[in-house]
């Protein structure tokens, strides 16, 4: 039995990690399905995290996260957790998705979010084959051709603007007028000679081939355009990663809200004693770098009060 079970190796499970061990815990460990470091990675400018005067890539911010963390004697172990049960002893059994489990006697549950699909004909074909959920990892790909963003927030619009330093164009499709992105964010687009706004637009249908995406089709006020690029970026949004608190009722093991985020109080409890969300997949996140550390660190500091007043565990 562990004393903490961080899930999740973003800027919140880490930070979690760094002050739990930090803070005095002696077993804690992190399970993260990839490689540390979470959604910011993705990002190829971060400019909003305090203490760089310059822009950085996601990358770049997180490189030496997991290692400070493990300096104070975190573990880290690349496994996917397939759920999280709690024991009438009120201790966690965490199921991992390889088969195995581990106990623990406190949880973070810091799993962040993943990205929506929009939904058009052809979405899922052509994923992977120029349809792209990522302009770090994919955009080079496209270096001098015409390229297509899809959506109207802050990540549409940065990664529209990071796209148009690597492509000849980029075609910027939003449903709407207005956009949902920082005023500072859709002042530079609208400025960029390289970005083409194609408003009160959707995404009716991607085609190509098997080489790969040549095309989309897009309806926009009632009329179609054929819009030949051989690569279309989606950003329209995201889900909850809560799939870890699903019970075998169907039932979650915490309160979540009507948009499916985790209910937190102020030191980040959910509805279960020992049990904690952090980051964006809580509620009310502001979901940037700085505030998933913050909960990190907040969740953490109230755990190791937590494993002290429970003291020794009694048998059911
Ligand atoms: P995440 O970073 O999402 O980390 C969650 C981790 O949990 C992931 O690594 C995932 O692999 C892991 N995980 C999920 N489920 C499981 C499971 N079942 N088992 C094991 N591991 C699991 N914020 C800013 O402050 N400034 C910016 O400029 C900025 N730009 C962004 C640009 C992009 C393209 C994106 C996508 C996001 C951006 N953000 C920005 C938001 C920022 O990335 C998030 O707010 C932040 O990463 C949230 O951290 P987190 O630790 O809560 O979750
Ligand atoms: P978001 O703010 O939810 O924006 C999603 C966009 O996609 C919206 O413009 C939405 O249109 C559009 N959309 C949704 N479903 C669609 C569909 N099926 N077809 C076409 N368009 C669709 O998501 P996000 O941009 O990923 O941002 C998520 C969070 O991270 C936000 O809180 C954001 O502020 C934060 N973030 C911050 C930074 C930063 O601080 N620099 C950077 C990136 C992200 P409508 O507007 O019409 O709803």
């Amino acid at each position: 039995m562990v004393d903490l079970i961080i899930i999740g190796g973003g800027p919140a499970g880490l930070t979690a990690g760094l002050y739990a061990t930090r803070g005095g815990l002696k077993d804690v460990i992190m399970f993260e399905k990839g490689m540390p470091g979470g959604a910011i990675t993705q990002s190829s400018e971060v400019e909003n995290y305090p203490g760089y005067c310059e822009p950085v890539t996601g990358m770049e911010l997180m490189e030496c996260w997991p290692k400070q963390a493990m300096r104070f004697g975190l573990r880290h172990e690349m496994k996917e957790v397939s759920r999280v049960v709690r024991e009438c002893d009120g201790t966690f059994t965490i199921q991992l998705a390889d088969g195995s489990q581990e106990r623990g006697k406190a949880v973070i549950v810091a799993t962040g979010t993943t990205p929506k699909k929009a939904g058009f004909e052809g979405e899922e074909e052509f994923f992977g084959r120029g349809v792209s959920t990522c302009a770090t990892c994919d955009g080079f790909f496209y270096k001098d051709q015409e390229v297509a963003v899809l959506g109207g927030g802050d990540t549409a619009l940065e990664e529209a603007l990071y796209l148009a330093k690597i492509a000849s164009k980029v075609y910027l499709i939003h449903r709407r007028e207005s956009f949902r992105a920082a005023p500072s964010t859709v002042e530079r687009v609208k400025k960029n000679p390289k970005i083409e706004l194609i408003l009160n637009a959707t995404v009716k249908r991607a085609y190509g081939d098997e080489m790969g995406l040549q095309g989309v089709i897009i309806e926009q006020e009632g009329r179609e355009i054929d819009l030949k690029v051989p690569g279309l970026f989606v950003f329209v949004g995201s889900i909850v990663n809560t799939q870890v608190l699903k019970q075998e009722d169907g039932g979650y093991l915490c309160e979540l809200n009507e948009r499916g985020e985790i209910v937190v109080d102020l030191k980040m409890r959910t509805s279960v004693p020992g049990l904690y969300g952090c980051g964006d997949v809580r509620a009310d996140s502001a979901r940037q770098v700085v505030c998933a550390a913050g909960d990190g660190a907040t969740a953490a500091v109230d755990v190791i009060h937590y494993i002290e007043k429970i003291g020794e565990l009694k048998p059911c």
